[in-house]
């Protein structure tokens, strides 16, 4: 970070000097540009972590979106434009997930795009409205895995004297992503598989679902994104499901509305967790302030919420 403030300081300076009133050339830039690192943007703060152990501390991965911010939804100001349009490498999670990136890279042109789903095959949406398919690949650890190869490859590519360092960074965290799966496997166990059950504010755990044994019973926004709302159909259809399957909970994600929810909970009786990190890690002190925290906390309000 401090490094990066730095750089930032000097680039200030350097325009600075292209904006002082006797014009000169500025034979020094060529050379501050090969040799300052690659800047690197991560569009959801849960990717820029993951992609931060795959760098570790040669270089600083940025984050786009703040942190608690729905990415289905956003709305890129004109500071993210000159963000991603400044950024040498920028790293998204795809599928779907970053609509609103398609103007934005139509604009930029010389970095490169590191697409971390490249290479999964997607559940398909139970909708079918989004052609390519559920985004959320993050959810399952083992994904993840695949996220971390395609990291390394790009920053690799942008930094092949880095090529060794982020091999083996890498393969340690690859390690971790394993571990955090027997982790979940482990706590998971403790759910009866009749209890297994899943109502989400929208489609987002599928991945999580096939992986551990739950069966996602339905979402309050029927949908594998959050830009839908739902019919009183819907609504019903949902009521109906979970007083047939006795799903013990609804979890949404921070944020999210939770008025539909509260009101199919009063008409079933079951509870209402508000507080998943799915989309968006934690500030650094609260509960999910990186990735594998972020599943340990989701994990653990899901046990909860099935069991009681
Ligand atoms: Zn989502």
């Amino acid at each position: 970070m401090r490094k990066y403030l730095f750089s930032i300081l000097l680039m200030l300076l350097a325009s600075c000097v292209v904006a002082s009133p006797t014009p000169s050339p500025t034979p020094m830039q060529p050379q501050a540009q090969t040799s300052a690192p690659p800047r690197v943007l991560a569009v959801e703060s849960f990717l820029a972590d993951i992609a931060q152990n795959v760098a570790g501390d040669r270089l600083t991965v940025e984050t786009l979106i703040p942190l608690g911010v729905d990415p289905h939804a956003y709305q890129p100001t004109p500071r993210d434009a000159a963000k991603v349009a400044d950024c040498n490498v920028l790293i998204l999670n795809g599928a779907g997930l970053e609509a609103f990136l398609d103007p934005l890279l139509s604009n930029a042109s010389g970095q490169l795009v590191i697409t971390a789903s490249a290479g999964l095959t997607p559940r398909p949406d139970p909708q079918g409205e989004h052609p390519e398919g559920d985004p959320h690949f993050w959810l399952d650890p083992n994904n993840v895995i695949q996220y971390v190869e395609n990291i390394r490859v790009g920053l690799s590519q942008v930094d092949p004297d880095g090529a060794a360092v982020y091999a083996a960074n890498a393969a340690a965290y690859a390690e971790q992503l394993k571990a955090l799966d027997q982790w979940i496997t482990q706590q998971v166990a403790n759910v009866q598989p009749e209890r297994r059950l899943l109502v989400t504010n929208h489609e987002s755990l599928g991945y999580f679902a096939d992986r551990y044994g739950f069966t996602v019973v339905g979402a309050v926004i029927p949908s594998v994104s959050t830009d839908a709302s739902p019919t009183a159909q819907q609504m019903a259809d949902l009521i109906t499901q979970i007083k047939a399957t006795g799903a013990p909970a609804i979890f949404l994600e921070m944020g999210a509305n939770p008025q539909l929810a509260q009101q199919i909970a009063a008409e079933t009786g079951v509870k209402v967790v508000t507080d998943l990190y799915t989309h968006s890690l934690s500030a650094p002190d609260g509960p999910a302030p990186t990735y594998v925290d972020m599943l340990k906390y989701n994990v653990s309000q899901i046990v909860a919420g099935c069991r009681s």
